[in-house]
């Protein structure tokens, strides 16, 4: 039948090959051997794992896509103040004439201002971000396009120093700082090709002000083909009519993002809780801090937690709010990676009676916490194979191992990535018939594969039976 693929020697978790058939979108048979029909198309696997493809529970597409297109001002790339110096000063303007930097950390060089920017860049605005996502820093040039140079109707959040005048630091103002420059959404082609090439075929987009507009922006991308992935959009309330159900995008929880600098009245939270609950809408909270934790586990208690309800991050989790969470049925979407990327801080500034309780993983498991993974891209790196690398060896990039006791097994790794957006947490890697082909086929056998998940074997990812990425060996 025209139009339809054959997919063979597939390498399964047995060792017998397999070969599938796919049509219209779908996996209609899988069996030792099919025999090729006329004019089919026919893709070998060479006995290399397929698998179904990577859903990555929990990025950011806009704030990732633009960070492909900005200079990185923070470890790994960039270590030290004459490294930033470097990078900064050879950066060249982009959309709007803007310089815009993300992921720089103090580690790199602490409480830098508008002054010290403006000695490594003088004459283009620029603007970059701390990794956490909570602050921008702007040169004297970035402040003067913001109408921020005097510090005269400057909202609060920008820092000012002892005379008054800002000092291009500016705390919580990332909705402040967009609707002012008026930021074109930006493109995703490039990073709908990224995600392909690492067997991604599905991403949750974890945005606690996504509305309307990011909403068509990604369904515009889809559309336009720039961006093959299925997208569930967690978001504002602003999200609350659009569907739940679509196949390509579709609505998912509601983003609650806690502060522990900023909690409000419990009751308000258990409100806003219940208002998602009546229409049908999960939550997800956003908890690094163990206060932030135990506030959205006392919100959940009132309201009565639902199915999909998730803790975003649950950096820090003691025994008791693992028991609290397993006692409520609550899923956590994790980052095993920010081990190996953040680790070494974390060595010296997080307390010592919080460390035990970093970025737990097997625990949660353990207690049948169904417990899943996301990148947090741009914060974390993109790659879903370092996370799974990160989960099983729980390495910093010194070498120390933080939490043994908390390493998964590679199988465990893997499901970190299982398939169901909406109810994330172990999911079977293998593809059955009646699936929708969304794969990832990888250039080697399966035991070679659990011994050494990487992205460099990746070979191809199909969503829908289209081949969305081919390795071009
Ligand atoms: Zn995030």
């Amino acid at each position: 039948m025209s139009g339809s693929l054959l997919l063979r020697a597939a390498g399964t978790d047995g060792a017998a090959l397999r070969d599938l058939r796919i049509e219209a979108g779908r996996i209609v048979a899988i069996a030792p051997r099919l025999e090729p029909l006329a004019g089919e198309r026919v893709l070998e696997a060479h006995g290399g794992a397929v698998i179904r493809g990577l859903h990555d529970h929990h990025l950011h597409l806009l704030a990732s896509a633009r960070a492909l297109e900005s200079i990185p001002c923070g470890p790994p790339a960039v270590r030290d103040e004459a490294a930033l110096q470097r990078a900064l000063g050879a950066a060249r303007p982009g959309a709007g004439g803007w310089i815009r930097g993300v992921g720089f950390h103090d580690s790199v060089v602490p409480g830098i201002d508008r002054h010290w920017l403006d000695r490594a860049c003088p004459r283009h605005p620029l603007r970059i971000q701390h990794r956490s996502g909570m602050l921008w820093i702007l040169n004297s040039a970035a402040l003067v396009r913001l109408g921020l140079d005097t510090g005269a109707d400057a909202p609060a959040g920008v820092e000012r120093l002892p005379d008054g005048t800002p000092s291009g630091r500016c705390y919580g103002l990332d909705g402040w700082l967009a609707e002012r420059l008026g930021t074109p959404l930006p493109d995703l082609r490039a990073l709908g090709a990224r995600l392909a090439a690492f067997g991604v075929t599905g991403v949750t987009d974890a945005g606690a002000r996504n509305g309307p507009a990011e909403w068509e922006c990604v369904a515009g991308a889809q559309a336009s083909g720039a961006l093959p992935q299925r997208v569930l959009m967690m978001g504002s309330e602003a999200l609350d009519a659009f569907p739940v159900a679509g196949d390509r995008l579709a609505r998912g929880p509601l983003k609650i993002y806690l502060r522990e600098s900023e909690f409000g009245a419990l009751d308000a939270l258990v409100d806003r809780v219940c208002a998602a609950h009546a229409i049908g809408r999960d939550c997800a909270f956003h908890c690094v801090t163990r206060a932030e934790l135990l506030f959205a586990l006392a919100a959940l208690e009132q309201a009565g937690a639902r199915h999909g309800d998730r803790i975003e991050h649950a950096a820090v989790c003691d025994d008791e709010a693992l028991a609290w969470i397993a006692r409520l049925g609550v899923r956590v979407v994790s980052q095993p990676h920010f081990i190996a990327e953040r680790g070494d801080r974390y060595l010296q500034e997080v307390d010592p009676a919080d460390r035990p309780w970093l970025w737990r993983a097997a625990s949660f498991l353990a207690a049948g916490v169904p417990f899943a993974a996301g990148s947090d891209a741009p914060y974390g790196a993109l790659d879903p194979w370092a996370v799974m690398r990160a989960a099983r060896e729980r390495r910093t990039i010194t070498g120390c191992c933080m939490g043994p006791g908390e390493a998964l097994d590679a199988m465990q790794a893997l499901a970190l990535f299982g398939a169901d957006a909406h109810a994330p947490g172990p999911g079977e890697p293998w593809p059955r018939e009646g699936d929708r082909a969304d794969l990832c086929i990888l250039a080697l056998p399966w035991q070679q594969l659990l011994r050494d998940p990487d992205s460099r074997h990746v070979c191809a990812t199909l969503i829908e039976g289209r081949v969305v990425h081919q390795r071009a060996d």
